[in-house]
């Protein structure tokens, strides 16, 4: 008897805030891959790390997530790096996903600047041991660096690296969290109710200046 696996993809991120171009990758895969549904996975913050200024804390950046994905039916917030203490490692993480579900197949959706660093992350041999990665251009990466980098990591980590069929989409939460600071309209960048969450919790703003808007 044949089991059919499920497909999960995963979407990991600060999300600080979620944007368009991490929605936009989530349903790209989604499509693409035919998958059962894609999980947008907020990585927890160190101790050290919470409550920086200019940074949204832990509960604001998962609220976002929630408020972001809330009109996708097959979207869902996971918890599941959150809700460890201290740091949390994707190979881990994976790892206790495939033994908590053998018959799920998991999609890990990445940007083509994670493939770059993808040497730097902690074990990333088990992690291509226990998903497929999804990458997606970014940073007007040339297709022929994007070719090359992609066939690299194959043969390094004999893994599945499929590319996800996305327009190099122009927009990081870096570049928005600036954008916010300086009073620029950030409407369109992020989902409507993002945008009125950040408004009512004045995040990324310069708090002393009490009523200014991002939209
Ligand atoms: P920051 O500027 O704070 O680093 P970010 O926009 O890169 O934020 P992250 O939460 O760091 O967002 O990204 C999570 C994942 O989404 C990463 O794998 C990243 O490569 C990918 N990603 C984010 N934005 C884009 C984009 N515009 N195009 C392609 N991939 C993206
Ligand atoms: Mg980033």
């Amino acid at each position: 008897m044949t089991t059919i696996m499920k497909k999960i993809g995963i979407m990991g991120g600060t999300f600080d805030p979620i944007h368009i171009g991490h929605l936009i990758l989530g349903e790209a895969a989604y499509q693409q891959f035919q998958l059962d549904r894609v999980w947008f996975m907020p990585a927890g913050n160190p101790p050290h790390k919470q409550n920086r200024k200019g940074r949204a804390s832990d509960e604001e950046r998962v609220e976002m997530v929630r408020r972001a994905i809330a009109s996708n039916p097959h979207f869902d917030v996971s918890m599941i790096e959150m809700n460890e203490d201290g740091y949390t490692y994707t190979y881990r993480t994976l790892e206790t996903l495939r033994s908590q579900n053998p018959d799920t197949d998991y999609y890990f959706i990445i940007g083509a600047d994670s493939l770059f660093d993808l040497d730097q992350w902690r074990e990333p041999q088990r992690i291509l041991e226990a998903c497929h990665m999804v990458v997606a251009t970014r940073n007007q990466i040339p297709e022929e660096q994007f070719n090359q980098i992609l066939a690299r990591r194959r043969e390094q980590y004999q893994g599945d690296f499929f590319q996800l069929d996305t327009p190099n989409l122009d927009i990081s939460s870096k570049h928005l969290r600036k954008m916010i600071r300086g009073g620029e309209s950030v409407k369109y960048y992020l989902p409507d109710p993002v945008i009125e969450y950040i408004n009512q919790k004045q995040l990324y703003m310069d708090k002393s200046d009490g009523g200014q808007r991002c939209d």
